[in-house]
């Protein structure tokens, strides 16, 4: 079973003019909500703690398990989901394990020999074999491996990744691996409702992002504790928004509002930013909800 939305599906449901004044207004709030807790701070300076941030020497499965509660809460999902947190240097040590290097080199020889079998008329001479071997090798073999090196360059940024039932951790102090183990957590109760067939979407990251800014901000309302964490996973929500804000601008052929639109001048549009996007709106039309309603429902 396939979890949530299309891409296809969240541009349509963006695409209706209504959305765009209600995101101006959701956008506006969400600033205003981090100037709050910013409370005068630069914004650049509280982005940049987090690399200056001692790393967390703890337990990664205690940071799993303090926002494990929150997330079941929030999805409300009867089921404690199995789950081991992992650092990410041991996801790393699995993807590039030899039994990944070999597939990769076998993939090549399978495309060298590929090549010259197709090209060993006598009419194509010498060069055409090399040529196919070489181009259905690198299809083969380099490719799938260009992919993964993205994929985990990807888990590196985000600080996290879940895989196979694990959640994997990247280094970082303990008030950002709460904060990518509620998003990494939202992932893997995904992965269960959809039986194992979810694919990394717009829409499960918008989900998985909206869950997170909410187990953020229950935490610091009990501890009034992670403050930072919030602000970050706030600005990269605005930062969404608003791309999905001037796509659904640019799809009615409307004019941005100044301000907004200077906002994310000099970032790049986001893969997810369409599903961060839809869930926010989806949430404003039908309440927090909305979050346990498309795990248990096709929407
Ligand atoms: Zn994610």
């Amino acid at each position: 079973m396939e979890f949530g939305w299309t891409d296809e599906e969240c541009k349509r449901y963006l695409a209706r003019p209504e959305n765009i004044s209600i995101l101006e207004d959701l956008i506006l709030n969400k600033v205003i909500e981090m100037a709050n807790l910013g409370n005068g701070r630069p914004l650049p300076e509280i982005l940049e703690t987090r690399k200056l941030t001692t790393h967390y020497d703890g337990s990664l499965q205690d940071i799993l398990e303090t926002v494990k509660p929150f997330v079941l809460d929030i999805l409300d999902y009867p089921k404690d989901v199995h789950c081991n947190a992992l650092p990410i240097s041991e996801y790393l040590r699995l993807e590039s394990s030899a039994t990944k290097k070999i597939i990769a080199l076998l993939g090549g020889f399978a495309g060298a020999f590929l090549g010259t079998y197709i090209g060993s008329d006598p009419g194509f001479g010498l060069i055409l074999p090399s040529a196919f071997g070489a181009g259905a090798g690198y299809v083969i073999g380099a490719l799938p491996a260009k992919k993964r090196a993205k994929r985990i360059e990807k888990c590196l940024e985000s600080g996290g990744v879940c895989h196979q039932g694990n959640v994997y951790l990247a280094p970082s102090s303990k008030d950002n691996l709460l904060s990518v183990a509620a998003h990494e957590y939202t992932h893997r109760v995904q992965v269960d409702v959809s039986q194992g067939s979810l694919s990394n979407t717009s829409f499960s990251e918008g989900h998985a992002n909206g869950v997170q800014l909410k187990v953020l901000r229950k935490l610091y309302q009990r501890d009034g504790s992670l403050e930072n964490s919030l602000i970050e996973a706030l600005y990269f929500n605005v930062l969404n928004l608003t791309h999905g804000y001037l796509w659904s601008c640019g799809s009615n052929q409307q004019v941005p509002n100044e301000k907004i639109a200077n906002f994310v001048k000099f970032t790049m549009l986001h893969p997810y930013a369409i599903g961060q996007s839809v869930l926010d709106l989806l949430e404003n039309e039908s309440g927090p909800e909305i979050y346990s309603q498309v795990l248990k429902e096709k929407l």
